[in-house]
């Protein structure tokens, strides 16, 4: 998508502090971190959100769980844990319409989220 900002650094167009690339899944941190630890994972292909995602797109799905995963267990997050999170829409607090996943870890989070 022409005017999307992910589809821009997944292409590599707009800078990024990369942490992971593929064919399928690109991850930078967030460049507002909401915890120590902030990365964003992102399909290269354009989907808007989660909403959006199609039967057919199980297997990419579950490739952004996997590479969240990953990157967990390199920031060393997965002995104390962490949040995964992707937000829909208005209320759901969605900013950028391109599909990702927030993992935040190294620190407690609390709950509900604002
Ligand atoms: P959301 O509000 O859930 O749609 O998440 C969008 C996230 O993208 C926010 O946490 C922003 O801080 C982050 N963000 C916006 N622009 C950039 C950028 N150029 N590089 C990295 N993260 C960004
Ligand atoms: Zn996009």
């Amino acid at each position: 998508m022409s005017d999307c900002l992910f589809c821009a650094i997944a292409a590599g167009d707009i800078p990024s502090d990369r942490v992971h690339e593929d064919d399928d899944v690109v991850a930078f941190r967030d460049i507002n971190p909401q915890a120590p630890t902030h990365i964003l994972v992102i399909p290269r292909k354009h989907i808007g959100s989660a909403a959006e995602l199609t039967p057919a797109q199980d297997g990419l799905w579950a490739r952004l769980l996997h590479v969240a995963q990953q990157l967990a267990e390199s920031e060393q997050l997965d002995e104390r844990g962490y949040r995964l999170v992707t937000s829909v829409g208005v209320d759901g607090g969605q900013t950028v319409h391109h599909l990702h996943l927030h993992l935040l870890g190294g620190r407690a989070l609390t709950w509900p989220p604002g």
